[in-house]
Protein backbone atom coordinates (compact mmCIF):
# COMPACT_ATOMS: atom_id res chain seq x y z
CA UNK A 1 0.00 0.00 0.00
CA UNK A 2 1.50 3.27 -0.83
CA UNK A 3 1.66 6.76 0.76
CA UNK A 4 1.05 9.91 -0.33
CA UNK A 5 2.62 12.87 1.62
CA UNK A 6 2.11 16.33 1.40
CA UNK A 7 4.56 18.20 2.84
CA UNK A 8 7.74 20.72 3.20
CA UNK A 9 11.00 20.07 1.14
CA UNK A 10 13.84 22.01 2.81
CA UNK A 11 17.44 23.26 2.97
CA UNK A 12 18.04 23.44 7.11
CA UNK A 13 20.12 25.46 9.26
CA UNK A 14 20.43 23.89 12.46
CA UNK A 15 22.69 24.71 15.73
CA UNK A 16 23.35 22.44 17.84
CA UNK A 17 25.46 22.93 21.38
CA UNK A 18 27.89 20.95 19.88
CA UNK A 19 28.06 21.84 15.98
CA UNK A 20 26.31 23.85 13.18
CA UNK A 21 25.31 22.37 9.43
CA UNK A 22 24.61 24.60 6.90
CA UNK A 23 21.84 24.18 4.09
CA UNK A 24 21.37 20.70 4.45
CA UNK A 25 18.26 18.43 3.70
CA UNK A 26 15.18 18.77 5.70
CA UNK A 27 11.75 19.56 5.63
CA UNK A 28 9.01 16.89 6.63
CA UNK A 29 8.18 15.51 3.63
CA UNK A 30 12.15 14.72 3.19
CA UNK A 31 12.42 12.89 6.46
CA UNK A 32 9.06 11.37 6.04
CA UNK A 33 9.36 10.10 2.48
CA UNK A 34 13.24 8.15 3.44
CA UNK A 35 11.91 6.87 6.64
CA UNK A 36 8.41 5.66 5.26
CA UNK A 37 10.20 4.37 1.96
CA UNK A 38 11.83 1.64 4.15
CA UNK A 39 8.72 -0.07 4.12
CA UNK A 40 6.20 0.50 1.17
CA UNK A 41 6.48 3.21 -1.61
CA UNK A 42 6.03 6.86 -0.75
CA UNK A 43 4.33 9.34 -3.72
CA UNK A 44 5.67 12.82 -2.69
CA UNK A 45 3.94 16.34 -3.79
CA UNK A 46 6.27 18.91 -2.47
CA UNK A 47 8.30 21.87 -4.39
CA UNK A 48 11.51 22.87 -4.39
CA UNK A 49 13.75 25.79 -6.12
CA UNK A 50 16.14 25.63 -8.81
CA UNK A 51 18.70 26.17 -6.26
CA UNK A 52 18.06 22.69 -4.95
CA UNK A 53 21.27 19.93 -5.14
CA UNK A 54 20.14 17.40 -7.45
CA UNK A 55 21.76 14.65 -5.81
CA UNK A 56 18.85 14.67 -2.81
CA UNK A 57 16.79 13.74 -6.06
CA UNK A 58 18.83 10.92 -7.01
CA UNK A 59 18.99 9.53 -3.37
CA UNK A 60 15.11 9.23 -3.22
CA UNK A 61 15.34 8.04 -7.20
CA UNK A 62 17.55 5.10 -5.23
CA UNK A 63 14.44 4.36 -2.72
CA UNK A 64 10.92 3.13 -3.40
CA UNK A 65 10.09 7.33 -4.00
CA UNK A 66 8.12 8.33 -6.62
CA UNK A 67 9.01 12.21 -7.67
CA UNK A 68 6.00 12.34 -10.24
CA UNK A 69 4.63 15.29 -7.70
CA UNK A 70 7.97 17.08 -7.22
CA UNK A 71 7.41 20.09 -9.16
CA UNK A 72 10.78 22.10 -9.48
CA UNK A 73 10.21 25.56 -9.87
CA UNK A 74 12.46 28.67 -10.56
CA UNK A 75 13.21 30.51 -7.14
CA UNK A 76 14.44 28.93 -3.54
CA UNK A 77 13.77 26.42 -1.94
CA UNK A 78 12.00 26.57 1.73
CA UNK A 79 14.52 27.72 3.99
CA UNK A 80 14.38 26.97 8.06
CA UNK A 81 17.21 27.72 10.74
CA UNK A 82 17.29 26.82 14.67
CA UNK A 83 19.20 26.76 17.00
CA UNK A 84 19.04 23.67 19.97
CA UNK A 85 19.53 24.33 23.81
CA UNK A 86 21.74 21.80 25.89
CA UNK A 87 18.11 19.76 26.55
CA UNK A 88 17.90 19.01 22.69
CA UNK A 89 14.23 18.36 23.11
CA UNK A 90 14.04 22.59 23.25
CA UNK A 91 15.03 25.07 20.06
CA UNK A 92 14.51 28.04 18.74
CA UNK A 93 13.06 28.71 14.97
CA UNK A 94 15.39 31.50 14.15
CA UNK A 95 14.05 31.84 10.11
CA UNK A 96 11.66 30.39 8.20
CA UNK A 97 11.57 31.42 4.41
CA UNK A 98 8.84 29.48 2.48
CA UNK A 99 10.21 30.34 -0.72
CA UNK A 100 8.54 28.39 -3.81
CA UNK A 101 6.23 27.44 -1.52
CA UNK A 102 4.59 30.85 -1.20
CA UNK A 103 1.86 30.88 -3.78
CA UNK A 104 2.42 26.76 -4.27
CA UNK A 105 -0.56 25.03 -5.53
CA UNK A 106 -0.66 21.41 -5.36
CA UNK A 107 -1.09 18.94 -8.45
CA UNK A 108 -1.59 15.44 -7.64
CA UNK A 109 -0.37 13.18 -9.95
CA UNK A 110 -2.90 10.70 -11.29
CA UNK A 111 -0.77 7.77 -10.46
CA UNK A 112 -0.81 9.30 -6.93
CA UNK A 113 -4.74 9.04 -6.43
CA UNK A 114 -5.24 5.77 -5.26
CA UNK A 115 -3.16 5.69 -2.74
CA UNK A 116 -4.49 4.60 0.78
CA UNK A 117 -3.13 6.38 2.94
CA UNK A 118 -2.63 9.84 3.31
CA UNK A 119 0.15 12.45 5.40
CA UNK A 120 -0.06 15.62 5.12
CA UNK A 121 3.11 16.70 6.87
CA UNK A 122 4.48 19.80 7.88
CA UNK A 123 3.35 22.81 5.39
CA UNK A 124 0.49 25.72 5.27
CA UNK A 125 -2.95 24.11 6.10
CA UNK A 126 -4.54 25.93 3.05
CA UNK A 127 -1.75 23.27 1.00
CA UNK A 128 -2.93 20.30 3.20
CA UNK A 129 -7.06 21.32 2.65
CA UNK A 130 -6.02 20.94 -1.29
CA UNK A 131 -4.52 17.99 -1.19
CA UNK A 132 -6.88 16.28 1.10
CA UNK A 133 -9.55 17.80 -0.89
CA UNK A 134 -8.04 15.80 -4.10
CA UNK A 135 -7.79 12.52 -2.37
CA UNK A 136 -11.32 12.44 -0.61
CA UNK A 137 -11.29 8.08 -1.19
CA UNK A 138 -8.27 7.78 1.25
CA UNK A 139 -8.49 5.17 4.39
CA UNK A 140 -6.53 6.78 7.16
CA UNK A 141 -5.55 10.47 6.68
CA UNK A 142 -2.88 11.79 8.99
CA UNK A 143 -2.06 15.56 9.82
CA UNK A 144 1.13 17.26 11.42
CA UNK A 145 1.75 20.59 11.67
CA UNK A 146 3.71 23.10 13.52
CA UNK A 147 3.89 26.15 15.82
CA UNK A 148 3.99 29.07 13.11
CA UNK A 149 0.98 27.33 11.43
CA UNK A 150 -0.66 27.40 15.05
CA UNK A 151 0.21 30.93 15.28
CA UNK A 152 -0.54 32.46 11.56
CA UNK A 153 -3.30 30.53 10.12
CA UNK A 154 -5.23 28.85 13.13
CA UNK A 155 -8.85 29.01 11.59
CA UNK A 156 -7.21 26.85 8.02
CA UNK A 157 -5.53 24.71 10.44
CA UNK A 158 -8.69 24.31 12.39
CA UNK A 159 -10.61 22.98 8.97
CA UNK A 160 -8.20 20.94 8.17
CA UNK A 161 -8.13 19.17 11.57
CA UNK A 162 -11.95 18.63 11.37
CA UNK A 163 -11.32 16.66 8.07
CA UNK A 164 -8.72 14.21 8.89
CA UNK A 165 -8.29 10.67 11.29
CA UNK A 166 -5.61 11.30 13.52
CA UNK A 167 -3.41 14.25 14.45
CA UNK A 168 0.62 14.10 15.82
CA UNK A 169 1.47 17.51 17.70
CA UNK A 170 4.10 17.62 20.08
CA UNK A 171 3.09 17.98 23.88
CA UNK A 172 3.75 21.91 23.78
CA UNK A 173 1.78 22.22 20.02
CA UNK A 174 -1.02 20.87 21.73
CA UNK A 175 -1.18 23.54 24.72
CA UNK A 176 -0.27 26.25 22.06
CA UNK A 177 -3.17 25.38 20.10
CA UNK A 178 -5.99 24.35 23.08
CA UNK A 179 -4.38 26.90 25.61
CA UNK A 180 -4.95 24.06 28.38
CA UNK A 181 -2.15 23.55 30.75
CA UNK A 182 -3.44 20.06 30.88
CA UNK A 183 -2.45 17.56 27.76
CA UNK A 184 -5.17 15.08 28.96
CA UNK A 185 -7.77 18.18 28.64
CA UNK A 186 -6.14 19.60 25.62
CA UNK A 187 -6.45 16.05 23.84
CA UNK A 188 -10.46 15.80 24.68
CA UNK A 189 -10.73 19.26 22.95
CA UNK A 190 -8.82 17.82 20.00
CA UNK A 191 -11.11 14.56 20.11
CA UNK A 192 -14.28 16.76 20.29
CA UNK A 193 -13.36 18.31 17.30
CA UNK A 194 -14.07 14.55 15.16
CA UNK A 195 -10.18 13.14 15.20
CA UNK A 196 -10.53 9.36 15.76
CA UNK A 197 -6.90 9.84 17.26
CA UNK A 198 -4.42 12.14 18.77
CA UNK A 199 -0.82 11.27 19.58
CA UNK A 200 1.13 13.81 21.10
CA UNK A 201 4.98 13.53 21.03
CA UNK A 202 6.98 13.88 23.97
CA UNK A 203 10.93 13.93 22.56
CA UNK A 204 12.87 12.00 24.08
CA UNK A 205 10.13 10.55 26.79
CA UNK A 206 8.02 8.67 23.98
CA UNK A 207 4.72 9.33 22.46
CA UNK A 208 1.38 9.19 23.67
CA UNK A 209 -1.95 7.81 21.95
CA UNK A 210 -5.44 9.06 22.70
CA UNK A 211 -8.58 7.35 21.06
CA UNK A 212 -11.93 9.07 20.59
CA UNK A 213 -13.58 5.49 21.66
CA UNK A 214 -11.31 5.91 25.32
CA UNK A 215 -8.42 3.99 24.41
CA UNK A 216 -4.57 5.39 25.71
CA UNK A 217 -1.09 3.70 24.96
CA UNK A 218 2.18 4.90 26.20
CA UNK A 219 4.85 4.27 24.15
CA UNK A 220 8.17 4.18 25.44
CA UNK A 221 11.03 5.72 24.25
CA UNK A 222 14.45 4.60 23.15
CA UNK A 223 17.90 5.44 25.63
CA UNK A 224 19.67 7.25 23.07
CA UNK A 225 22.97 8.16 24.89
CA UNK A 226 24.19 10.91 22.22
CA UNK A 227 22.14 13.02 20.48
CA UNK A 228 23.66 14.54 17.61
CA UNK A 229 20.31 16.56 15.37
CA UNK A 230 16.89 15.99 16.54
CA UNK A 231 15.74 17.63 13.76
CA UNK A 232 12.79 15.33 11.92
CA UNK A 233 12.45 13.72 14.78
CA UNK A 234 8.56 14.39 14.16
CA UNK A 235 8.64 13.70 10.67
CA UNK A 236 10.56 10.68 10.93
CA UNK A 237 7.71 9.11 13.37
CA UNK A 238 5.20 9.60 11.01
CA UNK A 239 7.22 7.69 8.68
CA UNK A 240 7.51 4.62 10.79
CA UNK A 241 3.78 4.89 11.93
CA UNK A 242 2.46 5.14 8.74
CA UNK A 243 5.05 3.06 7.13
CA UNK A 244 4.29 -0.12 9.59
CA UNK A 245 0.65 0.66 8.93
CA UNK A 246 1.02 0.59 5.12
CA UNK A 247 2.17 -3.35 5.68
CA UNK A 248 -0.75 -4.20 7.40
CA UNK A 249 -4.16 -4.92 6.53
CA UNK A 250 -7.05 -2.40 7.87
CA UNK A 251 -10.30 -4.26 8.24
CA UNK A 252 -12.86 -4.47 5.62
CA UNK A 253 -14.63 -1.31 6.45
CA UNK A 254 -10.69 0.44 6.03
CA UNK A 255 -10.62 0.99 9.81
CA UNK A 256 -6.96 -0.12 11.74
CA UNK A 257 -7.56 -2.03 14.49
CA UNK A 258 -6.03 -1.08 17.87
CA UNK A 259 -3.44 -2.97 18.36
CA UNK A 260 -1.67 -2.23 14.87
CA UNK A 261 -2.05 1.68 15.56
CA UNK A 262 -0.13 1.04 18.80
CA UNK A 263 2.41 -0.95 16.94
CA UNK A 264 2.42 1.86 14.93
CA UNK A 265 3.24 4.56 17.25
CA UNK A 266 6.19 2.09 18.56
CA UNK A 267 7.62 2.34 14.92
CA UNK A 268 7.45 5.73 15.02
CA UNK A 269 9.09 6.16 18.30
CA UNK A 270 11.60 4.10 16.66
CA UNK A 271 12.34 5.60 13.67
CA UNK A 272 12.34 9.37 15.24
CA UNK A 273 15.72 7.51 17.59
CA UNK A 274 17.29 6.95 15.28
CA UNK A 275 16.94 9.77 13.17
CA UNK A 276 18.57 12.04 16.04
CA UNK A 277 22.01 9.76 15.48
CA UNK A 278 23.00 11.82 12.93
CA UNK A 279 22.16 15.41 11.14
CA UNK A 280 19.73 15.26 8.40
CA UNK A 281 18.96 12.12 6.76
CA UNK A 282 21.85 10.73 7.44
CA UNK A 283 21.30 7.73 9.95
CA UNK A 284 18.14 7.18 7.52
CA UNK A 285 20.37 6.35 4.76
CA UNK A 286 21.92 3.54 5.78
CA UNK A 287 18.82 2.13 8.29
CA UNK A 288 17.86 -1.41 7.75
CA UNK A 289 14.64 -3.29 8.79
CA UNK A 290 17.16 -5.33 10.50
CA UNK A 291 18.13 -2.23 13.09
CA UNK A 292 14.84 -1.63 12.84
CA UNK A 293 13.75 -5.08 14.39
CA UNK A 294 16.54 -5.07 16.79
CA UNK A 295 15.21 -1.62 18.71
CA UNK A 296 11.59 -3.12 18.27
CA UNK A 297 13.07 -5.62 20.61
CA UNK A 298 14.75 -3.53 22.90
CA UNK A 299 11.97 -1.43 23.55
CA UNK A 300 9.54 -4.58 24.14
CA UNK A 301 12.03 -5.72 26.70
CA UNK A 302 12.48 -2.38 28.55
CA UNK A 303 8.42 -1.76 28.80
CA UNK A 304 6.88 -5.29 29.80
CA UNK A 305 6.33 -5.57 33.29
CA UNK A 306 4.21 -8.07 35.39
CA UNK A 307 0.86 -7.38 34.70
CA UNK A 308 -0.35 -9.93 37.80
CA UNK A 309 0.97 -7.57 40.98
CA UNK A 310 -2.27 -7.44 43.19
CA UNK A 311 -2.31 -5.30 46.66
CA UNK A 312 -2.29 -7.69 49.24
CA UNK A 313 -1.63 -5.17 52.03
CA UNK A 314 -4.65 -3.91 52.85
CA UNK A 315 -4.77 -5.90 56.11
CA UNK A 316 -1.17 -4.80 57.12
CA UNK A 317 -2.06 -1.43 56.72
CA UNK A 318 -5.43 -1.52 59.29
CA UNK A 319 -3.14 -3.00 61.96
CA UNK A 320 -0.28 -0.87 61.39
CA UNK A 321 0.41 1.64 64.22
CA UNK A 322 0.34 5.11 63.61
P1 LIG B 1 10.59 18.31 13.31
O1 LIG B 1 11.98 18.37 13.91
O2 LIG B 1 10.08 16.93 13.12
O3 LIG B 1 9.64 19.23 13.98
O4 LIG B 1 10.72 18.86 11.80
C1 LIG B 1 11.66 19.81 11.43
C2 LIG B 1 11.62 20.00 9.91
O5 LIG B 1 10.44 20.71 9.55
C3 LIG B 1 12.80 20.81 9.42
O6 LIG B 1 13.58 20.00 8.55
C4 LIG B 1 12.21 22.02 8.70
O7 LIG B 1 12.75 22.24 7.42
C5 LIG B 1 10.74 21.74 8.60
N1 LIG B 1 9.96 22.92 9.00
C6 LIG B 1 10.25 23.80 9.98
N2 LIG B 1 9.28 24.74 10.10
C7 LIG B 1 8.34 24.43 9.17
C8 LIG B 1 7.08 24.98 8.80
N3 LIG B 1 6.59 26.06 9.41
N4 LIG B 1 6.39 24.39 7.80
C9 LIG B 1 6.88 23.30 7.20
N5 LIG B 1 8.03 22.71 7.51
C10 LIG B 1 8.77 23.26 8.48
Amino acid sequence: MSILVIGSVALDTVETPFARKEDTLGGAASYFSTAASLYNQVNLVAVVGSDFPPEHLDFWRSRPVNLAGLQIQDGKTFRWAARYHLDMNARDTLDTQLGVYAGFHAVIPSEYRQSPLLFLANIQPALQMEVLEQIPDAQLTVLDTMELWIMTTRPQLTEVIKRVDMLLMSEEEVRQYTNQPSIVTGVRHLLDMGLKYVVVKQGSYGALLFGADGSYFSAPSYPLEEVIDPTGAGDAFAGGLLGFLSTVEPASDGTYALEDIKCGVVHGNILGSFVCEDFSIGRLRTLTMDDIARRYQALVDCSHFDPHWQNRMDGMHSTAPR
